[in-house]
């Protein structure tokens, strides 16, 4: 546990606080030596797993060697990064460096505004998003966030941006079912943007998967060929969050790819950097860029943009997932997570749906399975379920907010791509008796 005495912002949930001494592969060691199995990769961030020596390595000899740059130059780590980035890309992107999720969601708010703004378009000035998502705790960012938890305290501050409904087939906005919904989820876009007051918005913003606050929401294949097309008529830069997908996670190297899209900017963080150095990273269409940096002289300036130590490791670790074919495995085990969850999971009474893809899996939990009733969060179920199976040695990673106003809870599945089949079937069997203990306890009230 953090003594209290300790002096720093501790988050106030019911998740039990650690401290953490080290960490190895997929596995945390607590400074009392307990051992937990990572189930969550930190915050969906560790995708190759803790303790490389190769990152140490290469990481001393960087700072050794260079430490910092002046942001409008550039270095061989910044070289070599973008020229292995490019390679993950079909299209010709070009790519702007930041330090984690937030800063990088705003710079591509503000590549979108300014953009517009050099097409003569001052007046679209604002940012089109979804409830039921997650893009960062910085005002820009919150103001595009539609998880309301997560806004709450702050709405007064936030500016006053428009918000369509998630596509969540679990529990649909319409009632209405797939595949007779008609895709109501996209065709709302539409509607939205015929609008006169639509005419002010200079970009869409979503998450391909719906991460923190939907625990893996996967759209139904219609839903993004749909969107993509709706943004492209009414002249919208589609900006794609896989701050949480990307770079594997999904069991493809953007989730975005599961679509075919075309995203005019893709906003990374996380796995780019598996957590060896804070780093984010925007991806720009090319043509974006140079029709924008004819007229706009200077785009982002951030202390810390290209950071070598930060360049050195992302490009470390994507040759890490490349060399050993991480996607590979995270797509073939990530299939096994899935089954093993829904054979072992389906039919319990506390557990509502259970979706992903790759090694990216979600679980909402219930109160009453036949009416998908959620959990109060006063009730604190989704910490009970968390703190058990921290007992038994495996950590989730929480999710709350999927119904506006109401939450909904779920827990995302997530581990490293090292991660073997023996340890799913402990992490799938921790989940159970964490859920079957929950049950027991509600049955004693
Ligand atoms: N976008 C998404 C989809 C996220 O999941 C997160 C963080 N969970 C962010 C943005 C913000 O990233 P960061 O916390 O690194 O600022």
């Amino acid at each position: 546990m953090i003594p209290s005495s300790l002096h720093f912002f501790k988050p106030l949930t019911d998740i039990p606080s650690l401290s953490i001494e080290k960490a190895h592969g997929i596995y945390l060691y607590t400074k009392e030596g307990k051992k937990i199995i990572d189930a969550a990769s930190g915050a969906v961030v560790v995708n190759i797993g803790q303790g490389r020596e190769e990152l140490a390595e290469i990481a001393l000899e960087q700072i050794r060697n260079l430490n910092y740059i002046f942001p409008l130059w550039t270095s061989k780590p910044l070289e070599d990064l973008v020229k292995r980035l490019s390679s993950w890309f079909s299209q010709t992107y070009r790519f702007y460096f930041t330090t984690g999720g937030a800063e990088s969601v705003e710079s591509a708010l503000r590549f979108t505004f300014l953009y517009q703004a050099m097409e003569n378009k001052p007046w679209k000035n604002k940012i089109l998003s979804r409830y039921t998502s997650y893009h960062g705790t910085t005002l820009g960012a919150l103001s595009a966030s539609g998880n309301f938890l997560r806004r709450k305290n702050l709405e007064h501050c936030l500016f006053d941006w428009p918000k369509i409904p998630p596509p969540y087939c679990y529990r649909c906005p319409w009632s209405k079912t797939y595949p007779s919904c008609g895709i109501a989820c996209a065709e709302v876009l539409e509607e939205l943007l015929n609008e006169e007051t639509a005419k002010s918005i200079a970009g869409f913003i979503a998450e391909p998967i719906i991460g923190a606050s939907g625990g893996a929401i996967v759209p139904v294949d219609e839903y993004w060929p749909k969107v993509a097309e709706i943004c492209k008529k009414h002249e919208l830069l589609l900006i794609i969050d896989e701050v949480m997908t990307g770079f594997g996670r999904t069991g493809k190297r953007f989730a975005f790819e599961h679509w075919k899209l075309e995203p005019d900017i893709i906003v990374c963080a996380k796995g780019l950097s598996s957590g060896y150095s804070p780093m984010g990273m925007i991806a720009v269409k090319e043509e974006l860029v140079q029709k924008c940096e004819q007229k706009a002289k200077s785009f982002m300036f951030y202390t810390y943009t290209s950071n070598p130590l930060g360049c050195t490791v992302a490009n470390k670790v994507l040759e890490i997932i490349e060399s050993e074919r991480l996607i590979e495995h995270s797509n073939r085990i990530g299939a096994f997570l899935g089954e093993s969850l829904k054979k072992a999971l389906s039919d319990h009474p506390l557990v509502g749906d259970i979706r992903g893809k790759g090694l990216f899996w979600g679980v909402e939990i219930v109160r009453n399975k036949q009416t998908k009733e959620p959990f109060d969060p006063k009730e604190g179920c989704l910490g009970k379920i968390i703190t058990s199976a921290l007992e038994l040695g495996v950590f989730f990673y929480p999710c709350q907010g999927m119904v506006d106003g109401v939450s909904g809870e779920a827990l995302l599945v997530c581990p490293p791509f090292t991660v073997t089949e023996a340890e799913i079937i402990n992490i799938v069997d921790v989940l159970k008796e964490s859920l079957d203990r929950l049950k027991q306890a509600l049955a004693m009230t």
